[in-house]
């Protein structure tokens, strides 16, 4: 019965080679009037049209077009005299490949909240924003990719289980093969680890900075892309226990080329993304438009999505220090009035996303770079400035996320590094092999973290980080 290739959709959309016979595969999305099926095959956001005659059609087989349904359609490309679409198929043959109970399958041809898509993940690809979303996610980790490859880097995979507990990112999840229920001991009654599957204790990684370091020491040029993990019990629009990061390192760079990169690199898959995702960013700049229209006036964006993308591409990010933010903060008005939830009243403060925001969203209206934090607020490998206090680290805020990225220039001297190491209770000889990069061959170097799903999240305009990975790990959260 079936002789020829199917066409994918997207194709199909594009063709004019009226009068050809073609082959659809696809799911049902909506059958009208017992003659118009719109078939969705998951490579276009939109659907392609067939036209049953049901005058010959066998009816119990049209009973059997329901929402959900896997078909094969089979019939002449002709020129569609619908509005909305340039082509369609007469159906000639159609075949049901897979039945869908109406009764039961729960996508039906009508919004559904994203918290309810949200419970039934399994099934949300199969919606427009959902196939949007994730063409965009695909778009953006392959252009993060092209971006380091053009440049020379190598992509280097850092281990997922690590035994350095030093780095002091956040909550780590435990690694362990041992018996729960009944764990060896030591004579002081602690479970003991050196018994464990690899003789110590160990957990997901937090980041694979720190491996990095050690490669980028030798190929001048390196990043990472892989997931991480944090056991944060932080149940926010922006926190995932299982995200995954983009990690660059690079020999002989300082803080201002530190910058310079992670500018370049946002701005190059941003623009990436409005190249190849037109219609996916086009449709989620409208969902968004929605969405919005449910908030009071002064919480909706003053540039729809698409502008918002072209003005980041098009404006230089804002650089300036901590010290110049905090003084920004200070006399700002939602301090003065007592509107922040945490005032700013002196220096050293650690920026809550209030703060963040503000600066972003109010004050400068466009991507900051925030530099020089207090060391006291920021990991023990950021090189120390030569006032004492500050560290040369950088932070970049995004409109709707802020923090986006975190990073810095490293110490790369020995003395310094292992002084302030003994200072924050880091155990010099647990990362001795981390330490060698200072002891052999230490020269300059910087790198950053972007959170890739924050990106996502910036460029698809969604404004959960549950709705931008297929399957979100949160606390309470690990269904399929
Ligand atoms: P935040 O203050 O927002 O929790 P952080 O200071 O803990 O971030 P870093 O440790 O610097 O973040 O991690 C680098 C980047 O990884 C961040 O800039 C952010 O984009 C991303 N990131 C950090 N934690 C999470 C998380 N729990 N879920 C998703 N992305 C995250
Ligand atoms: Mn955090």
């Amino acid at each position: 019965m079936e002789t020829l290739k199917r066409t994918k959709v997207k194709d199909l959309l594009q063709s004019t080679a009226y009068g050809t016979e073609v082959t659809v595969k696809g799911w049902v999305r909506t059958f009208r009037n017992n003659q118009f099926i719109a078939i969705n095959d998951g490579s276009t956001i939109n659907n392609i049209q067939a036209v049953v005659d049901f005058n010959t059609a066998d009816e119990a087989l049209l009973k059997r077009l329901t929402t959900g349904a896997a078909i094969s359609v089979t019939g002449e490309l002709i020129e569609s005299l619908g509005k909305g679409q340039k082509v369609e198929v007469k159906v000639k043959t159609l075949e049901i490949l897979g039945d869908s109970d109406a009764e039961k399958f729960p996508l039906q041809p009508k919004k559904h909240s994203l918290e309810f898509l949200r419970e039934i993940a399994h099934l949300r690809f199969r919606t427009n924003t959902f196939n949007a979303v994730f063409k965009v996610r695909h778009a953006l980790a392959y252009a993060i990719h092209k971006f380091f490859n053009d440049k020379g880097f190598v992509y280097l995979h850092t281990p997922v289980i690590t035994a350095s507990d030093a780095e002091g990112a956040g909550e780590m999840f435990r690694v362990t093969a041992l018996d729960f229920n009944n764990p060896p001991r030591t004579e002081t009654g602690e479970v003991d680890f050196k018994q464990d599957f690899f003789g110590k204790s160990t957990n997901l990684t937090v980041s694979g900075q720190l491996e990095a370091e050690l490669a980028a020491m030798a190929f001048g040029e390196v990043y990472t892309f892989g997931p991480t993990f944090r056991a944060e019990n932080s149940n926010t629009t922006r926190h995932l226990a299982e995200f995954w990061m983009i990690e660059p390192e690079v020999a002989f760079n300082d803080l201002n080329d530190n910058m310079n990169l992670a500018e370049e690199l946002l701005k190059y898959v941003i623009k990436h993304a409005l190249e190849t995702c037109g219609d996916e960013i086009e449709f989620l700049k409208n969902r968004l438009l929605e969405e919005e229209k449910t908030k009071p006036m002064d919480e909706r964006s003053e540039l729809d999505l698409t502008a918002k993308l072209n003005f980041c591409l098009e404006n230089d990010f804002e650089r300036l220090t901590y010290t110049e933010a905090i003084e920004i903060l200070k006399n700002s008005n939602p301090n003065k009035k007592k509107k922040f939830k945490y005032l700013i009243d002196k220096w050293g403060a650690d920026l809550q996303s209030e703060h963040e925001r503000y600066l972003v969203e109010k004050h400068f209206k466009k991507p900051v770079i925030l530099t020089d934090y207090p060391k006291e607020i920021k990991a023990f490998y950021m090189r120390q400035n030569d006032d004492g206090t500050t560290v040369r680290a950088m932070d970049i805020l995004f409109p709707g996320i802020g923090e986006i990225i975190g990073g810095s220039q490293r110490e790369e001297r020995l003395d310094l590094l292992e002084k302030r190491m003994g200072e924050m209770h880091i155990p010099v000889d647990e990362l001795y092999w981390y330490l060698d990069t200072r002891r052999f061959g230490t020269a300059p170097h910087a790198g950053f973290g972007l959170g890739f799903e924050r990106l996502v999240l910036f460029v698809t305009g969604m404004t959960n980080i549950r709705d931008v990975i297929p399957f979100p790990r949160a606390p309470k959260t690990a269904e399929f």
